[in-house]
């Protein structure tokens, strides 16, 4: 797939003073929204995976949260913190994430590639997929946040192809975070269960052990075309919104780099909070 348009983007990393070290990109699976106030084994993985990395410049985080008509970027100087979800405690709509925005990263990439058009947004802010896993990542809120929506009138090749598009920029001191879940059937959830660790259905274990190979082998052809790897492909993946986040972070995969797995847990029978970090 052509990159046409790169001049803009390489220009933008001209401008940003360079770093030692190119940023690792993850993908994390979020789950309840609960983990944003809970000190538990996943938000204490999420706490670790940045303890060894340079200080990034900004994130950005593609959430499965955000779903637009064509992608967008945050680009207001100071996003805010938005509850998407109903039927949680106060505390947890208490929370404020008050990170800064970076409206000069924002239209950059709006100018970047016109194959890969990214409209500015002043209306977002930061959903709870990207701050209950960002907050415990950075608790100082110190490092800016812009969110990069997920257009859902694309196809999945596109949105790996894009991940790719941008990658550029981990070279540059930014740090890419795609929050989601692999396994996400929230029809299915054993609500009863949802305390015992890692329980997963068979079709979940499975699903999320194929997953892990594929990605392990960078077969990423396999994980663009999700629903011939199985049976259970469907199951695991009803809608695609929670698992795209995954395709980014692969796009931005270079043919020297690995991959690992944390937080590689079933939760409630048909969630996995499976979490990949790419370096
Ligand atoms: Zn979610």
């Amino acid at each position: 797939m052509g990159i046409t348009n790169l001049t803009e983007l390489e220009k933008l990393a001209s401008e940003l003073s360079p770093v030692d070290h190119k940023m690792p990109a993850f993908f994390m699976g979020h789950g309840s929204p609960m983990n944003g106030i809970e000190q538990n084994n996943f938000s204490n993985e999420w706490k670790n995976s940045v303890k060894n990395i340079p200080k990034p410049r900004a994130i950005i985080c593609i959430s499965a949260h955000w779903e637009t008509k064509g992608s967008k970027i945050t680009a207001m100087e100071n996003p805010k913190t938005i509850h998407d979800f109903g039927g949680f405690p106060d505390e947890l709509f208490k929370v404020q994430y008050p990170a800064k925005g970076n409206p000069m990263i924002a239209k950059e990439l709006n100018t970047l590639n016109s194959q890969y058009p990214i409209a500015l947004d002043h209306e977002w802010g930061l959903d709870h997929g990207c701050w209950t896993v960002i907050r415990h990542m950075y608790p100082n809120a110190n490092i800016p946040v812009l969110q990069l929506s997920i257009d859902y009138t694309k196809d999945m090749n596109y949105h790996y192809q894009l991940g790719k598009a941008i990658s550029i920029l981990r070279s540059k001191g930014i740090l890419f975070i795609g929050s989601g879940n692999m396994v996400h059937n929230l029809g299915r959830v054993a609500w009863n269960r949802l305390n015992e660790r890692n329980y997963g259905f068979d079709w979940a274990i499975e699903m999320n052990q194929l997953f892990k190979t594929k990605i392990k082998n960078a077969d990423h052809q396999s994980l663009v075309n999700y629903k011939s790897l199985s049976k259970s492909a469907l199951l695991a993946i009803p809608t695609a919104e929670h698992y795209i986040p995954l395709l980014y972070i692969l796009g931005m995969q270079g043919a020297k780099e690995d991959v690992s797995f944390f937080n590689d847990e079933c939760v409630g029978g048909s969630l996995t909070m499976t979490s990949v970090k790419i370096a």
